[in-house]
C-alpha cells in the first residue's frame, strides 16, 4: 500500500488578524508540508459565523502572503459547507449515532452534581447522557454524537497493548495515539467528554464535525496545529472512525504565552503580527518552534528554505 501524498493545512478562525500565537501554527504547518514535498492548504474556519469577519479572513490571507506562506490552492470557507455537514449529520442520525439534546448548561451541571461529579470551573463538562433515552417532552436544542455507543462497540481495551506506536488505537477504553511532538496520548472520550455536540443549540455546526469532514474532504494527511487543540484529537478520531474517514497524523505545536502566562489569543487582546516586517514576526515564531535564528542579510525565501531543512531534522519527518 502506498501512503497518500502529503496534504497539510492551516485552519484559522477569522475572529481577528494573525497574532504571534497563530503564526506559530501557520509557520509549522507550512514547514512540515514543504519538508515533506507536499501540498499546503488554508481553510477559513468561519463556522462560528457571528464571531467571524470577512475582513479578518482577508487580512489573515494577506498576512500569510506577506510572510511567504502561500497556499497551494484557493482557501476553503466552512461557512459555505452547511449542506455537506448536514449530510453527515443525517447519516449519523440514520445510523443512530446522533441524537437530539434538550439540555441547557444548567441542566448538565445539575445532572453532574446529582451524581457527585462537579466539573471544575473552566473545564468542559462531560455530558452525562441525559437525552440518550429521549427528550421527555422538552424541545430539542443541539445534536450530539453517540460517543458512548460507538466506543462501546470498538474492540476490547486489552487489544490496544503496544500498538499505538504504529497508529491510533481505538478501543472500548478510548483512544490511544502518538502525537509527533507530545508523544503518547490517551483519552477515554466516552467517560471524560461524553457524547459531544455535532450541531449546537444556536444552529451552528460544531468545530468537531466541521474539522473532521473538511480534513477528509481536503485529503489532509497531516494536521499541525496549536497544543491547545490536542485534547480535541481523540474526539475527532472517534468521529473519523464512525464515519469511515482516514486519520491524519497529528503534531501539536507549543503555545505562545503572554506575560501573565495565559495563552495568547484574540480574546485576550493579542496584537496582530506586523506583516511589514515578516522576518521579525517569523523569527519569533521560529524561536518558539526551536528553529535557528535567521542569519542577517538573507531574503525571506532564503530564510524559509533554511528553516525547512532545520524542521526536517528536528521534527523527524516522515513521522
Ligand atoms: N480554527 C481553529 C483555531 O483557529 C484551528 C482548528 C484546527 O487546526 O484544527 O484555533
Amino acid at each position: 500500500m502506498t501512503a497518500a501524498p502529503y496534504v497539510g493545512r492551516f485552519a484559522p478562525s477569522p475572529t481577528g488578524p494573525l497574532h504571534a500565537g497563530s503564526l506559530v501554527a501557520a509557520l509549522a504547518s507550512w514547514l512540515d508540508a514543504r519538508a515533506a514535498g507536499g501540498r499546503w492548504l488554508v481553510r477559513i474556519e468561519d463556522v462560528d459565523t457571528p464571531r467571524c469577519r470577512q475582513e479578518a479572513a482577508e487580512r489573515i490571507l494577506a498576512q500569510l502572503a506577506a510572510c511567504g506562506l502561500q497556499p497551494d490552492g484557493p482557501p476553503l470557507y466552512q461557512s459555505r459547507r452547511s449542506a455537506r455537514y448536514q449530510q453527515v449529520l443525517d447519516d449519523c442520525i440514520a445510523r443512530k449515532l446522533a441524537y437530539p439534546c434538550a439540555c441547557t448548561r444548567r441542566d448538565i451541571d445539575a445532572a453532574l452534581a446529582a451524581r457527585g461529579l462537579e466539573h471544575e470551573r473552566h473545564t468542559e463538562r462531560p455530558y452525562p447522557g441525559t437525552c440518550r433515552a429521549g427528550l421527555a417532552g422538552r424541545p430539542a436544542r443541539a445534536w450530539r454524537f453517540h460517543a458512548e455507543r460507538w466506543q462501546a462497540g470498538l474492540p476490547p481495551a486489552a487489544s490496544a497493548e503496544g500498538q499505538a506506536a504504529r497508529g491510533p488505537v481505538l478501543t472500548t477504553g478510548g483512544v490511544r495515539w502518538r502525537d509527533r511532538r507530545l508523544g503518547m496520548m490517551q483519552q477515554d472520550v466516552a467517560r471524560e467528554v461524553g457524547d459531544f455536540v455535532l450541531r449546537r443549540a444556536d444552529g451552528l455546526w460544531s468545530y468537531q464535525l466541521a474539522v473532521v469532514v473538511d480534513d477528509a474532504d481536503q485529503g489532509v494527511t497531516h494536521v499541525v496545529r496549536g497544543e491547545d487543540l490536542a485534547d480535541n484529537t481523540p474526539r475527532q478520531m472517534l468521529l473519523q472512525s464512525a464515519l469511515g474517514l482516514p486519520m491524519p497524523h497529528y503534531l501539536h505545536t507549543p503555545l505562545v504565552r503572554g506575560a501573565d502566562g495565559e495563552k495568547l489569543s484574540k480574546q485576550h487582546g493579542a496584537p496582530p503580527i506586523d506583516e511589514r516586517r515578516p522576518l521579525d514576526a517569523l523569527g519569533a515564531a521560529a524561536r518558539v518552534l526551536g528553529l535557528p535564528p535567521a542569519p542577517a542579510g538573507r531574503t525571506l525565501s532564503q530564510v524559509l528554505a533554511l528553516w525547512v531543512r532545520a524542521w526536517a531534522r528536528i521534527y523527524n519527518f516522515p513521522p
